[in-house]
């Protein structure tokens, strides 16, 4: 990101001049106070909004130069996405919560589930493949989460406040994962409100009214 600003709508400046740099392989965390733009820049990272101004460059790509549709291609192809409250479809069983994060990557039904059942296994839950949300643990609803985020296989995954509705145990587990995947060459970006876990992470950005302090 260089120079960014987001101000929306009602003209709340959530964002003002935002330079940021993340390189691949890199695994950082964005901390700050409730309301200083961390959920903001977390979507602009990830395409999933466009600044005010400034730029956003994502894999090479100008995101401001895109029309819509390359954008959300852009995404479905690169970008992984956790968030605090799992935002898993009720009453789908685990394997297909994780297939669908491959209807947008052109892939047929029956790859979809495999890859999906793969993605399980990597998260250590393909014994609740079948298994729906509201029959697993908030750790594992999250894992299961993190499973749809990476079965593409995004370059970059960002996480808001991963861990934010587990117990510590479950939190826990759920970072040991994330520490995987960024081990095995996934760009990773988490914004959290813990101070152990971004203390564990090899690099913090903190942002306050808008503006990248340091951490
Ligand atoms: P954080 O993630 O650090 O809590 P946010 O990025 O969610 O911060 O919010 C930054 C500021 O932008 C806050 O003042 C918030 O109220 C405002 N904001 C966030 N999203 C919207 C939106 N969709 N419309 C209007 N204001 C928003």
């Amino acid at each position: 990101m260089s120079n960014v600003r987001k101000v929306y709508p009602g003209g709340v400046t959530a964002l003002d001049d935002v330079s940021l740099s993340v390189s691949p392989g890199e695994l950082l965390a964005v901390v700050g106070p409730s309301g200083s733009g961390k959920s903001t820049m977390l979507h602009l990272l990830g395409a999933l909004d466009r600044p005010s101004a400034g730029t956003v460059r994502i894999a090479g790509h100008d995101v401001d130069a895109l029309p819509d549709r390359s954008l959300s291609a852009l995404r479905a192809r690169t970008v992984g996405f956790v968030f605090q409250q799992f935002h898993l479809a009720a009453g789908v069983s685990a394997l297909d919560n994780v297939a669908d994060g491959l209807l947008y990557a052109g892939v047929r039904r029956r790859e979809r589930r495999s890859r999906a059942a793969a993605a399980l296994e990597r998260v250590g839950l393909i014994h609740r493949a079948h298994h729906r949300p509201h029959e697993m643990s908030g750790g594992e609803r999250q894992r299961v989460a993190i499973a749809r985020a990476v079965v593409a296989g995004p370059a970059l995954l960002l996480a808001d406040e991963p861990t934010g509705n587990l117990d510590s145990a479950s939190g826990a587990v759920v970072m040991d994962l994330l520490h995987d995947l960024h081990r095995a060459g996934t760009t990773t970006v988490v914004i959290t409100h813990d101070r152990d876990i971004a203390a564990a992470l090899p690099r913090r950005v903190a942002l306050r009214d808008g503006r990248l302090v340091a951490a």
